[in-house]
């Protein structure tokens, strides 16, 4: 039985990765995975909490380079809400995970979005969003003042103009990020050490993040939504409920699973329950997941 991760960390030689807790989810396991059907999960119950629920952990990674303090995504926001058949949310407690590492949002220089789906916005201003898809009120300040804010640019176009529930709001989100918004390049470094993975499928402009350091060959690879529960490493062809192409992040997904399932690579899998980090074991007979075991 597992619920959302912790604040936990990683080092790589000088450069260290921390998960930052927002908040969680709990939702329906058969519901969100409907490929998984009624008895997928019972290989899988651990990854589940005492409800049968699948616990998920919403958060952002803090990535410092020594040189740049990147922010992955930014969480729920301040929110606490139930989606009938889907589950419940709830956000609110990113910046105090920040200020548990002694920073203020204003020691973050770049934030980063794998994608602008709802949960990894919601810091994005002083505006709260709005789970119904109602107006969020008057939208204000960056949270991040002081940041570059990146995304990839197929991702702000498709969701650009756009008012879905789970999508970015159009006040909170889309209006302050668009006096700034600037377009990480498929395959170059946001900052140095953290390069920017095309891995389209769950939407289309969807970006993962590998991270190196030049004191080690170990790195890390911040996987956005190709996977939504270590359960998706060997069942690689459930697609979550809001992959927007199904059979794209399927490809992504196995893609992922050749290319880092080895020694040196460290996986981060933000919304996975218990803990956040592992590996991707070489395959038996299917793909296999190792939790990190380290103390913080
Ligand atoms: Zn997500």
């Amino acid at each position: 039985m597992l619920d959302a991760a912790p604040r936990d960390r990683i080092t790589l030689g000088t450069t260290t990765v921390t998960y930052l807790p927002d908040g969680e989810a709990h939702l329906d396991p058969v519901a969100v995975f409907p490929s998984s059907g009624p008895d997928g999960w019972a290989a899988h119950a651990p990854y589940l909490d005492a409800d049968g629920l699948l616990p998920v952990s919403v958060g952002s990674f803090l990535i410092d380079t020594g040189t740049h303090r990147v922010l992955v995504d930014l969480g729920l926001g301040a929110v606490a809400f139930e989606v009938p058949g889907i589950g419940r949310f709830r956000g609110g407690a990113l910046l105090d995970s920040l200020a548990g590492e002694g920073l203020r949002p204003g020691d973050v220089d770049t934030v980063v979005f794998t994608h602008l789906h709802h949960d990894h916005v919601g810091w994005t201003s002083d505006v709260a969003p709005s789970p119904t898809g109602g107006p969020a009120g008057p939208a204000r300040g960056l949270t991040f003042a002081d940041a570059r804010h990146l995304v990839d640019q197929a991702e702000w176009r498709h969701w650009r103009g756009t008012a879905e529930v789970i999508g970015p709001d159009p006040l909170a989100v889309q209006e302050p990020l668009g006096e700034v918004i600037e377009f990480a390049r498929p395959g170059e470094p946001v900052v140095p050490g953290v390069l920017a993975l095309p891995t389209p499928g769950h939407t289309p402009g969807h970006l993962s993040l590998l991270v190196t350091d030049p004191a080690t060959d170990l790195r890390l690879l911040v996987l956005g939504d190709v996977m939504h529960t270590q359960a998706q490493v060997s069942e690689t062809d459930w697609s979550f409920l809001f992959d927007v192409d199904a059979e794209q992040s399927t490809k992504t997904r196995l893609a992922l699973l050749e290319d880092y399932q080895d020694e040196r690579t460290l996986v981060a899998g933000g919304h996975f329950a218990g803990t956040v980090f592992g590996r991707f074991l070489p395959p038996r007979r299917l793909h296999r997941w190792a939790a990190a075991v380290h103390a913080r």
